[in-house]
């Protein structure tokens, strides 16, 4: 018990000194995507003012909303510039 606690103690402070290996776990929209930490698994994702969060269930929430809303506006543009590439 106490071992598995220092260990990720360990992790931590790897990150805290040369900080962490956060990479694109998801990309939710064009501005917004959702970052994991490599090293400790840490998540954060971009908020609405455009920094860098931590990913609470509440900003997961969020971002699954704006992903369908983004994903459906995606959709109806392409059918847009197909039909207007026709005429
Ligand atoms: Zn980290």
């Amino acid at each position: 018990m106490k071992n598995s606690t220092n260990q990720q103690n360990s992790l931590k402070i790897i990150c805290d000194i040369i900080g962490h290996k956060y990479e694109v776990s998801k990309k939710v929209t064009s501005h917004v995507k959702e970052y994991t930490c490599k090293c400790c698994r840490k998540q954060l994702t971009t908020n609405s003012n455009g920094h860098l969060t931590e990913l609470t269930p509440k900003f997961k929430e969020i971002n699954s909303i704006l992903e369908e809303i983004y994903t459906r506006r995606m959709l109806r543009l392409k059918e847009k510039t197909f039909s207007s590439s026709i005429y």
